[in-house]
């Protein structure tokens, strides 16, 4: 029985396909490439696929360390992997010190106030995991400048052993684009940094810091889009497995006319007679609404018996109209699934269609969708 027919979801639209195996498999692939420890970013709910069947796959695989962005992402990270080391990329919140301690998480310290805060509450007795230190290398985001990070290092009695800190990191700009002079920038401001603290601890690569060459992995990765099967290469083959599966089921199908209009306002004219299906799943599902097709602008597009079929019009709340005309006739009828995401429209081709990034794509992916996990 395909997973859609099954009775806790069969009331569903659309069905969200995540491969826990793959997953697991793109976390060995990264950390066998960097030959170090790696570690598995699933903030945003592990980029949208579920942070509790995310974590608990990765654990398995032996992944030891995670990061999120927020201490409530955390405490449900802690929940399904008692013995991790997790880290808050977003640091230390004001006054947010015992939730830390009671759920025996690590922050991100990336400023002084946050060095000073921290380092006073494990002085008033808390008994707290290491910090790591956040030093920004590029972005004027997150993290102390590069000159504060080296002469913290060189005062030794001074705010960093207070603190407790265990690992130093920097995370990159523009790693996606290989040839960037930031990246070498970014390379050689964090190896003095790294020099700069002996014997601790580093980490530099995320999903794409992989994959350029001469950079070192130090002794941590942070990799979180490639493996979810998202392209760390862009332009160039994926390397990684697929990971996140969507289709939504048609529910209508009908004839238009050339100078037919199609959808809210209007936007959309048939240039001739037109099969289109109307299926089941819109922005209210996180399909972003620009990923709309109108006569003017393209858009986004679903595989319908494996033939790739733009969208026509805009994209709705729970509707997207698709154009069926060159789909072969048994697949394009009531009740069937078409795929949008999966095969040739991986997160890239999905992401372009919408103006926007895979990242975009997966962190909105919808809470109304029926959840398939397999692979594990
Ligand atoms: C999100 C994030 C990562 C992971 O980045 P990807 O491009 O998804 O691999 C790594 N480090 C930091 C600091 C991040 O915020």
């Amino acid at each position: 029985m395909n997973a859609f027919d099954t009775p806790e979801n069969a009331g569903h639209g659309a069905l969200l396909t995540i491969d826990l195996g793959a997953l697991a498999a793109n976390w060995r692939m990264l950390r066998q490439r960097a030959g170090t420890e790696a570690s598995a970013v699933v903030k945003a709910n592990a980029y949208g696929l579920g942070i509790e069947p995310a974590v608990t796959a990765l654990a398995r695989a032996g992944c030891k360390t995670f990061f999120v962005a927020h201490l409530s992402e955390a405490v449900r990270a802690r929940a399904v992997a008692p013995d991790a080391t997790i880290y808050v990329l977003n640091g230390l919140a004001p006054d947010s010190g015992g939730t830390f301690a009671e759920h025996d998480l690590s922050p991100v310290l990336g400023s002084h106030e946050e060095l000073l805060e921290w380092a006073g509450f494990r002085q008033s007795g808390a008994k707290v995991r290491p910090a790591a230190l956040h030093v920004d290398t590029a972005m004027n985001r997150l993290g102390l400048w590069p000159g504060e990070g080296l002469d913290l290092a060189r005062e030794k009695t001074g705010v960093i052993a207070a603190a407790g800190i265990g690992l130093v990191m920097s995370h990159f700009a523009s790693s996606e684009v290989v040839d960037d002079p930031a990246n070498a920038r970014q390379i050689a401001a964090f190896a003095e940094i790294a020099e700069a603290f002996p014997g601790m601890p580093a980490s530099l690569l995320n999903s794409s810091g992989h994959f350029l060459p001469n950079c070192p992995s130090y002794q941590l990765t942070r990799p979180g889009y490639a493996l979810y099967g998202g392209n760390p290469t862009p332009g160039k083959p994926n390397p990684m497995r697929p990971v996140v599966g969507l289709e939504a089921r048609i529910i209508q199908l009908r004839e238009v006319q050339g100078g037919m209009q199609v959808g809210y306002n209007g936007t959309w004219t048939a240039k001739g007679r037109s099969k289109l299906a109307t299926i089941c799943l819109g922005y209210a599902d996180g399909y972003p609404r620009n990923a709309s097709w109108t006569d003017r602008s393209q858009g986004g597009s679903a595989l319908v018996g494996g033939v790739r079929c733009p969208f026509v019009g805009t994209v709705s709340m729970d509707l997207i109209i698709v154009d069926v005309s060159d789909a072969p006739t048994d697949a394009a009828v009531r009740g069937a699934p078409v795929t949008l995401i999966g095969g040739e429209l991986d997160l890239e081709a999905v992401g372009a269609g919408a103006k926007t990034i895979g990242y975009e794509i997966l962190t909105s992916l919808g809470r109304r969708h029926a959840r398939h996990y397999v692979g594990l």
